[in-house]
């Protein structure tokens, strides 16, 4: 099985430590895939940002051409630093298709730059982890969970996103048979 990271217009961040948690997390091999350009049929003029269920259709596309050259991988998680949105939502920190073949991550808004506060590289990751393993719970069917400390509850703020932790609750766990 295994699944696969890869750069939406630039390379993944922290690739090392990203598929190192998410292998721990999900029990599975994560293979850092590189990086493809940005889909800019993506693009949302009006709105200066990027359409999250575009990126989907696109990554959906790359992984049923690229599926044996990426090593038969069950689903790949794309990772953008561009701001996301779906509709009827000013942004989304991700978005995945339940029982899917990817999910999209953006770093856009995990980043304390984007306010205008100082560099934090380590709080970037911290929340990368978070956000991609969420994801990929999606991808393998999860829901989302009432539990606030499991990393499968629901975030519309970076305040929820630092209060969760990075594991699946064992309720999570039990359902994707951990
Ligand atoms: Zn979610
Ligand atoms: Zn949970």
């Amino acid at each position: 099985m295994g699944v696969g990271i890869i750069g939406i217009g630039a390379s993944v961040p922290f690739p090392r430590a990203l598929a190192d948690r998410i292998e721990k997390a999900l029990g599975t091999d994560a293979r850092i895939l590189g990086m493809v350009e940005l889909d800019e049929g993506s693009f949302n003029a009006r709105r200066k940002q990027y359409d999250a269920e575009k990126l989907l259709s696109y990554l959906n596309g790359l992984w049923l051409s690229h599926w044996e050259e990426w090593g038969g991988c069950r689903a790949v998680l794309g990772v953008t630093s561009v701001d996301i949105f779906v509709e009827g939502m000013n942004f989304v920190f991700g978005l995945a298709t339940l029982n899917g073949r990817s999910g999209v991550v953006s770093t856009a808004r995990l980043d304390p730059i984007f306010y205008g506060e100082k560099r934090n590289d380590e709080l970037v990751r911290e929340r990368l982890v978070k956000e991609a393993l969420h994801e990929f719970g999606h991808i393998l069917g999860l829901h989302h969970c009432k539990n606030e400390q499991c990393v499968m509850s629901f975030s519309n703020s970076l305040a929820e996103v630092d209060r969760k932790g990075s594991a699946f609750c064992p309720e999570c766990r039990k359902r994707l048979g951990r």
